[in-house]
């Protein structure tokens, strides 16, 4: 039986494709300053043109088994990847909020998320016009869904208000971490790009959200790069944009219930127990900013 929700689900899972078509292009075509729109897709080698089917996501790549139709240079894996990978995050979406506005603006959210952490995994960089235009969506987003939910102008203040807070709160919280670092560890604190994602963050998920995905990404930080010191790794230079975006994705589906849990676990804990935990977590989280700090470069 084909209802009425797996036909929507087909078409979020469709249009997430396509949107991770154009993430591919954004990927590539932002940081080097290349227009989005044109000139339309094609061969890197050849300048080969692609045509309509090739351009379908993820199945035009499987048709050409990688490979362009009139040069053979093979295409890249990671176009149909990311195609699948935004796909999937929608469709998740669509099935943890359902047919709400909720979806229609967190899709919007995970195609930024997914755009910057892969810049700055390519580049170690987070551009401005990326992190100041989600950031600008997110406060829209809530005001807006604080318009729907209550029907009151007082509802969409409110609503406002709380994305502005939570957007201030993920600059600014980012800032003193990194203050305190550079006065403990004695590094240069550099750029903005990080904070800037942070407040983005707030602005679409609110206070609980910024914390939530300052401490979920510091404690992955820190257990990727001590992995990659212990195995030998060559690689010593981490961005931070992709585990804050990881953050983000994880405090999207389940803050509430990280929350709860945390809530209830801090219940059933003396005191000390609790102090000396949100210490260690605070050492860690100032460790790991100021050694992404130091391999760094001046961000916008
Ligand atoms: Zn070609």
């Amino acid at each position: 039986m084909i209802d009425e929700q797996m036909i929507l689900a087909g078409l979020v899972f469709g249009l997430g494709a396509c949107v991770g078509s154009f993430l591919n292009v954004v990927i590539y075509r932002l940081p080097a300053g290349i227009s989005l729109v044109w000139p339309p897709s094609r061969c890197p080698k050849c300048g080969h043109k692609l045509g309509l089917t090739e351009n379908i996501p993820i199945l035009g790549w499987l048709m050409l088994r990688g490979r362009c139709r009139h040069c053979h240079t093979s295409i890249s894996v990671r176009y149909p990847l990311f195609e699948a990978f935004t796909a999937c995050l929608w469709l998740a979406t669509f099935w943890r909020f359902g047919a709400t506005w909720h979806t229609g603006g967190y899709c919007l959210l995970l195609a930024w998320l997914i755009a910057l952490a892969a810049i700055d995994l390519d580049t170690m960089t987070l551009p401005n016009p990326l992190t100041s235009s989600g950031l600008v969506l997110g406060v829209v987003f809530q005001t807006f869904l604080g318009y729907q939910e209550t029907q009151t102008i007082a509802g969409a203040v409110q609503y406002f208000m709380g994305s502005i807070g939570g957007m201030v709160l993920g600059i600014w919280i980012y800032d003193i971490i990194q203050i305190l670092g550079t006065l403990l560890m004695g590094q240069l604190a550099q750029g903005g790009g990080d904070a800037k994602l942070m407040g983005m963050v707030g602005a679409w998920l609110g206070w609980s959200g910024v914390v939530l995905t300052g401490g979920m990404a510091s404690f992955v930080g820190s257990a990727v790069m001590g992995s990659a010191v212990l195995l030998g790794s060559s690689r010593r230079k981490f961005p931070l944009g992709p585990f804050l975006a990881a953050g983000a994705v994880v405090s999207l589906f389940a803050g509430d219930k990280i929350i709860a849990a945390y809530q209830n676990m801090m219940a059933n804990m003396d005191r000390g127990t609790n102090l000396i935990l949100a210490g260690v977590m605070f050492v860690v989280l100032i460790v790991y900013l100021t050694y992404v700090r130091r391999s760094r470069r001046q961000r916008g």
